[in-house]
């Protein structure tokens, strides 16, 4: 048996333990406790030395696959390098040990973070102002999503209650628009990728609330009518939303706000230093143009006549500043999450746009573009390219040119899923797979603007190679990964029916 098939339970021996306290002298600590709130047995935990508890979750944090371990080109939602500095800076006690109900008067270097973020970032996307209290992207595009409602509702233009997306969007988009109320209608893709101009035009009308884009969109593709959709979208009375999860290719070289949209939410998770995956807390700020403002939730930051810093809207904290009587926030479209958003994941992101500095980020945006581009031009005699245009940040391909079919025992060649699997084997993590949903193998790449040369043309060797298997032996991608604790869980299983329980067959207690 290997470590990792082992359960910290199993590793448990009767009487053996990690640690040894004195007996307390002076009080049963005991007595403290109600008798009917005391244990009648003791807690079936493990039994274990402190070795054993160190090798064993050590062995299981390596098991993992993480952009500090490895290469992770994974495309729409750009897994690049977060520079360290920014967790030590994350990790300062004083930020730490903040209270969401702390007088503002004892936060102000908080809330001054807060007032310059929205400053950058309102500069680097063309916007009017931010709010950061939504804790997700999707988060993010809900907050959107009810600003724009409520600016239409307050007009009296209740009608509006559909909302465009095209079908290669980001799957929260559609997601986000149902739990808002809205109605989706799809928008089709021409064959160059792009939103369909004409198949868009018959959907405009006096019930659309507004279209949902992301350009460039999740083929990697720069929208190039974007100011005619624009246009066309505003002319018929409704908003742009903007998905900005993965902001990071328009940095320093064109703004969402530029381009005629009107509210947008970015990923400080992907794009903006934070590490994402995992289920640890992300940030999806939203920024409005100018005529959105007095929309954005509540709480809010502001600076005072006086020079200070203050919070307003902000529940609880008097009557003159409850939300709906705040007279500052009468217009808001409420709240939605606790307090100010997750502080220190926008903190990271202040302290990295400050590291990065106006004049370097520039560079960021062309970078990705550059990196994504020599991947795709490297790959495209191996794997099937339906979209050949320049790419900006990211691109798909459509499976494997050679998938081997004819040499495969059950006739069938090698899939997008066998690829990914083989480069599990190779060291890499595998690309997002089988979306965006245009493409029935769709294999989707993003290497971002933080890996070296040397980096991508070993990934690109490993995909040549893993091609030229294929096609002499699927059998062997099939069977994928060969070297890793396990090779093919079932997924629907494994993500349906977790066993998040031990019972100990001896004493059968769980
Ligand atoms: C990741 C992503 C989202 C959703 O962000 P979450 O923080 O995961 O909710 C939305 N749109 C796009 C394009 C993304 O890549």
């Amino acid at each position: 048996m290997k470590y990792y098939d082992k359960l910290i339970f199993e590793f448990s021996k009767k009487g053996r333990t990690g640690y040894s306290l004195r007996k307390n002298e002076w009080t049963d600590s005991t007595d403290s406790i109600p008798a009917g709130l005391r244990r009648s047995a003791p807690a079936a935990l493990p039994q274990v030395s402190e070795v054993d508890v160190v090798r064993h979750y050590t062995n299981l944090s390596q098991m993992n696959f993480g952009v500090d371990t490895g290469f992770y080109p994974l495309g729409s939602c750009t897994m690049k390098y977060n520079p360290k500095i920014n967790e030590e800076i994350a990790g300062i006690r004083g930020f730490q040990s903040l209270h969401p109900l702390q007088p503002a008067s004892t936060v102000q270097g908080v809330l001054q973070v807060y007032y310059e973020i929205d400053k950058s970032l309102a500069e680097l996307t063309g916007m009017a102002h931010f709010t950061f209290n939504p804790c997700a992207g999707a988060h993010g595009e809900l907050t959107g999503l009810m600003i724009m409602r409520q600016y239409h509702l307050l007009r009296g233009d209740s009608k509006r209650t559909k909302v465009i997306v095209p079908d290669s969007a980001h799957g929260t988009n559609p997601a986000s628009a149902a739990v808002c109320g809205l109605e989706v209608i799809v928008v089709k893709s021409n064959p160059d990728g792009l939103v369909d101009v004409d198949d868009l035009k018959p959907l405009l009308g006096d019930d659309i609330a507004g279209i949902m884009l992301t350009n460039p969109n999740t083929l990697g593709l720069f929208e190039k009518e974007i100011l005619e959709i624009a246009n066309l979208v505003h002319g018929c009375g409704g908003l742009l939303y903007y998905d900005g999860a993965n902001m990071n290719p328009l940095l320093g070289v064109a703004r969402p706000g530029d381009m005629g949209f009107d509210v947008l939410h970015l990923n400080l998770h992907k794009s903006f230093s934070t590490p994402h995956g995992g289920g640890g807390p992300g940030s999806g700020p939203v920024g409005v143009c100018e005529k959105l403002v007095p929309y954005l939730p509540v709480p809010r930051v502001v600076k005072t006549s006086a020079g200070s810093f203050a919070v307003i809207g902000r529940a609880g904290a008097g009557k003159s500043s409850t939300v709906k009587n705040a007279e500052c926030c009468s217009e808001s479209a409420g709240e939605v999450s606790g307090f100010l958003g997750n502080f220190l994941v926008t903190l990271r992101a202040y302290a990295y746009i400050l590291m990065i500095g106006k004049q370097n980020v520039k560079l960021l945006g062309k970078l990705a573009s550059l990196n994504a581009n020599y991947v795709k031009e490297s790959l495209k005699d191996s794997y099937k390219l339906p979209i050949p245009s320049v790419c900006k940040h990211e691109f798909v391909f459509d499976g494997l040119i050679d998938d081997g079919a004819s040499k495969a025992s059950d006739g069938k060649g090698a899939t997008t899923l066998d690829v990914a699997k083989r480069l599990l084997d190779y060291g890499f993590h595998a690309p997002t797979i089988y979306f965006p949903l245009l493409f029935h193998q769709a294999l989707m790449i993003e290497p971002t603007e933080t890996e070296s040369k040397e980096t991508l043309d070993a990934f690109i060797d490993v995909m040549k190679k893993i091609a030229v298997e294929a096609a002499e032996n699927p059998d062997l991608l099939k069977t994928a990964p060969r070297n890793m604790p396990i090779s093919r869980p079932d997924e629907v299983r494994a993500a349906r029916y977790t066993i998040l329980k031990y019972q100990d067959e001896e004493t059968n207690t769980i």
